[in-house]
């Protein structure tokens, strides 16, 4: 996973915002306020998020992925930026709401830029590596755990022969699978 982006992918990324600002005002003669900007959605399967900024009043608070931004760049750009601001836009303009992904967000995603404007996309590829889980028993069920805990309780098993994990209903331990017989 790439942790940062290159000073030109984020004056890329400010020059977008800005360009987006100055568009919304040329075609439909709206003031964007400030957006504020968050890197923290780290799943491959959200691209974006925006919304209402939950403290301050009137402000815009959006959400990126800095692992899609960093590894696609313009295409992340081009495609989740436009459709995010899009969103914000949408609120400006229509204040008693529409459906999210409805016709109005559509014109006003096209004439910002973006070339088929959709709920979802599949540009990116998903890193499934990250999604798949491993099925550990303890005395009462079937537990799903993530690559990482997984990892560590391998890790764990091969130096101490057992793992920390435990179920938090019957309290014994959870087994891989793989190792019950
Ligand atoms: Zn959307
Ligand atoms: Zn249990």
């Amino acid at each position: 996973m790439k942790k940062t982006i290159s000073p030109e992918l984020s004056e890329k990324l400010k020059n977008t915002f800005e360009f987006l600002r100055a568009e919304t005002n040329r075609i439909y003669n709206i003031e964007v306020p400030v957006i504020y900007v968050k890197f923290d959605l780290t799943t491959q399967q959200t691209l974006g998020a925006i919304g209402k900024h939950p403290e301050y009043e009137n402000c815009f608070s959006a959400r990126l992925n800095l692992d899609l931004l960093a590894r696609y760049g313009q295409l992340y750009i081009d495609e989740v930026i436009v459709h995010e601001f899009a969103h914000a836009v949408t609120d400006l303009k229509y204040p008693r709401g529409v459906r999210p992904h409805g016709k109005e967000w559509k014109a006003i995603a096209r004439n910002l830029g973006l070339k088929n404007p959709k709920s979802t996309t599949s540009l990116f590829e998903v890193d499934k590596k990250h999604l798949r889980t491993f099925p550990y028993k303890c005395v009462c069920k079937t537990h799903q755990l993530g690559i990482r805990k997984h990892n560590a309780a391998v890790k764990q098993y091969k130096t101490i022969k057992r793992n920390r994990y435990t179920c938090s209903i019957c309290k014994t331990q959870l087994q891989y699978v793989e190792n019950v017989d």
